[in-house]
């Protein structure tokens, strides 16, 4: 049986009424939800119901109990985290993703949604500067990406001293050596779990997080055997990215695997201006990013790239009776560069986002972010008692408000306002209020509005040692 006819008529409509209903309060409304999770989950709960519900009112139910709970993350004031927003192109992409509903794994089957990621995934090696030819996946965010790149790698490295992953599985197998900055993203060590390779060996950073090319080579000379390495482009505080060519030619001197994480900071290589800061980063093997941080395009969008096609898809491709047999040259399936099987097509709204910008708009989004950081570690700097604490080289800015109960104390007030959103945070032993551009729709105004609301909270705070005004402050 198919649909009735007109069947999608009205709950379509309706999420497009309530979709730009939430677009259109993100300007005015606080930044943060106005209720928590256990609230909503009350009003969520409730028994399973007995029988239908029209489409329609689902949709208009679902608006309803999910909007005091909804945390405008899209809007131009949310510095948290690393968040992007949601290019008007990328999101109406994603709506017709929905709509067709393709299962994008294999080219043959559904060969609209293949060419388009392919394009995509070309676009993006071109904008990075990586090697043609690399196989590009798209995965569920960086953490994927991540997890994409270093299964390549431990393949690579095994079957470098003779061991076949594949057939004779890890137990047993000589023991691979990761090292990793001991500044890197925690998603790196849950990757390397997910892998069964254990802890890495952390490689001692500089004072901007950045790792230290002599203190791996020191760490990589004491062993010996498979190795990879993982170095970051764009450290999560600071911003700061590893000396890309100085530690692959460490690396290289070891025979190992060279895996970048860059889930925002590689973007920086689209720049003429910002790409000084990875330069060399082509060098490497493998490389992680996130489409939905400095991209804008919706959640859930990571990019695993693989110079070595044959490795990656040693690794991800699977041969059964019923999928036709892959290819070992030419693009390949999607299935054969990511973790899933079935999976929507997430790589499209990568082609509208890029189709829309062209490359002097994605120029221009990684500039204008980074440019913004700068604002506003300036602006930060004119505000007694606020102090930047990291070198503001990307779109990573971190500032302390005097001691650790005062930063706390805050941003907590900060927060509570609703203008702005930027989450606390501890960096070298010390908290800080760690403030992310990511989002394409900032401009100046959110810039000076957020910074007006962080000066508010700070003559609220008072000074080290002065009590908070009673009521003012809990907690
Ligand atoms: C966000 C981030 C990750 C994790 O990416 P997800 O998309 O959340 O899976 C990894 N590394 C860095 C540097 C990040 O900023």
């Amino acid at each position: 049986m198919s649909a009735q006819p007109g069947a999608y008529d009205e709950p379509l409509g309706r999420a497009r009424e309530h979709a730009l209903a939430w677009l259109g309060s993100l300007g005015t409304r606080p930044v943060g939800p106005r209720a928590d999770a256990d609230t909503l989950a009350e009003l969520f709960s409730g028994p399973l119901p007995e029988s239908p519900t029209a489409a329609a009112s689902v949709v208009d139910e679902l608006a309803a109990l999910a909007e005091p709970g909804l945390m405008a993350m899209p809007s131009g004031r949310f510095f948290g985290w690393v968040i992007g927003g949601t290019l008007p192109a990328a999101l109406a992409a994603d709506w017709l993703v929905s709509a067709w509903d393709q299962n994008a794994a294999m080219r043959f089957a559904t060969p609209a949604t293949a060419a388009a990621e392919e394009a995509a995934g070309a676009w993006v090696l071109d904008l990075l500067g990586l090697p043609d030819g690399s196989d590009v996946g798209f995965t569920t965010g960086a953490t994927m990406a991540n997890f994409v790149g270093l299964a390549a790698g431990r393949q690579w490295v095994l079957e470098r001293v003779g061991w076949n992953l594949s057939r004779d599985g890890l137990s047993g197998a000589p023991r691979v050596r990761v090292f990793v900055g001991e500044e890197r993203h925690a998603v790196m060590d849950l990757a390397l779990r997910y892998l069964g390779l254990g802890e890495p060996i952390a490689v001692a950073a500089d004072a901007q997080g950045r790792l230290d090319p002599r203190a791996l080579a020191a760490a990589m000379q004491e062993g010996e055997g498979p190795a990879i390495v993982c170095l970051q482009a764009g450290n999560l505080h600071s911003g700061a990215f590893d000396p890309m060519t100085a530690a692959i030619r460490v690396a290289r001197e070891h025979h190992a695997w060279v895996h970048v994480d860059g889930a925002f900071g590689l973007w920086a290589a689209a720049s003429p201006k910002y790409r000084t800061l990875v330069a060399g980063v082509e060098g490497a093997d493998s490389w992680a990013t996130d489409a939905h941080k400095t991209l804008n395009v919706p959640y859930d969008c990571g990019i695993a790239i693989v110079a070595n096609p044959a490795t990656v898809r040693s690794v991800f491709g699977v041969h059964t009776s019923y999928l036709l047999q892959p290819a070992t040259d030419g693009p390949g399936d999607p299935f054969e560069k990511v973790p899933e099987l079935s999976r929507r097509a997430r790589g499209i709204p990568v082609w509208a986002a890029l189709r829309s910008l062209g490359r002097s708009g994605t120029i221009d989004l990684v500039e204008r972010l980074a440019g913004h950081a700068r604002s506003l570690a300036e602006g930060l700097g004119h505000i007694p008692g606020a102090e930047v604490v990291n070198e503001v080289v990307f779109t990573q800015v971190c500032v302390s408000f005097g001691s650790d109960a005062r930063t706390r104390r805050v941003t907590e007030l900060l927060l509570d306002q609703g203008t702005t959103w930027m989450s606390g945070s501890v960096w070298r032993g010390r908290e800080v209020l760690r403030i992310s551009v990511s989002n394409w729709s900032t401009d100046a105004a959110d810039v000076a509005d957020s910074l007006a609301a962080v000066r508010r909270a700070c003559e609220t705070a008072g000074h080290d040692g002065e009590e908070t005004p009673a009521g003012l402050y809990q907690g």
